[in-house]
């Protein structure tokens, strides 16, 4: 449940490397065969495979949604 290499998109992820401009906080914008993230500073746009992406992600820092039932949370 607390695998760190879980991630999603709209997810905010911290990077084994800061980008250029010193941030070290990225959006996933995409999901796919490649993932797509993109600089919350300087809006700057990466895209790479999954295989790299999980190589170089540290770990994440904002999961935009958790993972729970659909069911679970529509239950009051
Ligand atoms: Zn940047």
């Amino acid at each position: 449940m607390t695998n760190p290499k879980q991630y999603d998109k709209l997810d905010i992820v911290e990077m084994r490397k800061p980008h250029a401009c010193q941030t070290n906080r990225w959006e996933i914008i995409r999901m796919g065969m490649d993932i797509r993230i993109k600089c919350q500073n300087c809006g700057h746009i990466v895209t790479m495979t999954r295989r790299d992406f999980e190589k170089k992600m540290k770990r994440v820092l904002v999961q935009n949604q958790p993972k729970v039932n659909p069911e679970e949370t529509q239950r009051k």
